[in-house]
């Protein structure tokens, strides 16, 4: 008979940031491999009582950890998100052998400074890249960009501030990580306010990093709702900004969340 594609995990934690907006941890097969930044095919099986649906969704957890980590946005009437929130502890979600997904670290070499910018649930690919040894040695900089529409959508400020002042990560001397939380519908003083795009043509996001954003020293990755990739891919394409083609190593990699 073939192997089965999928290996049956345990739901063994949820936390609710948010009406909708939740984290949720699944047991790991120990054989179970991936890279900091791809994600996971998860689903849900008749045979268990379930309809049968599946969904990507990138690994928040680090490859040294024994579960699997993922954070999500539940969608009304949406086939899968509603369903997992509804399950109780001790669940089963189908996790496929098999891990996804460009939107690693070894795409691009050289600069000096990584720019990690998402929307909503799109941060999560990055809460695995920014505790990942590696990331840290190849750019001893990192702008970490989070744009939600309302503060209290801005989730994981503890793991990121955690990550910031780890002497073996973001906190080691000559390394910084920078925050910069973007809330669209509640301004509040001394923070940024526009949508991405608009906060990179202004100027404002790199007054606010301290940091330029230019080709040379600069490596991009976006993630999050497709209409900002494509208007912050396209923004960042008039700076010079290009992603990896046919031997050429680029500078943008960019990973659409739905
Ligand atoms: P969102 O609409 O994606 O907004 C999150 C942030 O992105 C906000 O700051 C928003 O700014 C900004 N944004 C939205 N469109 C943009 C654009 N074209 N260019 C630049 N920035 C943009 O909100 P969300 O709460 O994360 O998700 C909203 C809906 O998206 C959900 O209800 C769901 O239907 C869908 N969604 C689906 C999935 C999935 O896996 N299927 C995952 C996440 C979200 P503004 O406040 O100015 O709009």
């Amino acid at each position: 008979m073939p192997q089965d594609p999928a290996t049956p995990q345990t739901l063994i934690w949820v936390h609710h940031w948010a009406p909708g907006l939740l984290s949720f941890r699944l047991s790991r097969d120990p054989e179970y491999r991936f890279a900091p930044g791809q994600f996971a095919r998860l689903s849900l099986r008749a045979e268990d009582g379930l309809g049968a649906v599946s969904r990507a969704y990138s690994m928040i957890s680090t490859p040294a950890d024994d579960f699997l980590e993922f954070y999500l946005i539940v969608i009304p009437g949406g086939a899968f998100s509603e369903k997992l929130a509804a399950l109780p502890l001790g669940a089963t979600v189908w996790v496929e052998r098999q891990a996804h997904g460009f939107l690693t670290v070894d795409h691009f070499p050289g600069g000096d400074t990584l720019w990690l910018l998402a929307t909503g649930t799109g941060l999560s690919p990055y809460l695995s890249i920014l505790r990942d040894a590696a990331t840290w040695s190849q750019w001893p900089k990192v702008v970490l960009v989070h744009s939600v529409r309302r503060a209290h959508e801005l989730a994981y400020q503890d793991l990121i501030a955690q990550t910031g002042a780890d002497p073996l990560l973001g906190g080691a001397h000559g390394r910084r990580l920078a925050y910069l939380p973007i809330v669209t519908r509640e301004p509040q003083p001394g923070r940024l306010a526009t949508r991405i795009p608009e906060a990179i043509a202004s100027g404002a996001l790199e007054a606010a990093a301290g940091l330029p954003l230019e080709p040379e020293g600069s490596r991009v990755m976006i993630c999050g709702n497709p209409d900002m990739v494509k208007a912050t891919r396209a923004t960042l394409a008039t700076r010079g900004f290009k992603s990896p083609r046919r031997g050429n190593p680029g500078n943008l990699v960019v990973e659409n969340y739905w």
